[in-house]
């Protein structure tokens, strides 16, 4: 497993901070990687509060990886977090628009 991930997690959770649907703060454990492309790293975030999920997609450049800081409790990647990457992977063409559902102009659907 790629260290970076790590990284990117904490980059992510400092962005999203808060549950939309709740207000409850997430933690790390809600956060579950799911693939990459190039600077793109997409995750699935899922409230533990309210079970509210929604899809991810950071775009962090090596520049922002290197300078990022870790968290001093960062937590281990777990296998579930692995088993989600591979059948992500599985599955995934790289295209993160038809991920997301963008569909030309229309702001896209973040949650499911
Ligand atoms: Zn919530």
């Amino acid at each position: 497993m790629d260290a970076r991930w790590e990284k990117v997690r904490a980059i992510v959770l400092n962005m999203v901070e808060r549950c939309a649907v709740c207000g409850q703060r997430f933690s790390v454990e809600d956060l579950h990687a799911l693939g990459r492309s190039r600077s793109t790293w997409a995750f699935r975030l899922t409230c533990q509060f309210c079970g509210a999920s929604s899809l991810i997609a950071a775009v962090i450049d090596e520049e922002q990886l290197r300078e990022a800081r870790i968290p001093e409790r960062a937590e281990p990647v777990t296998e579930r977090d692995v088993e989600e990457i591979r059948a992500f992977l599985e599955h995934f063409d790289g295209d993160f628009q038809r991920l997301f559902g963008y569909s030309g102009g229309g702001s896209p659907s973040w949650s499911e």
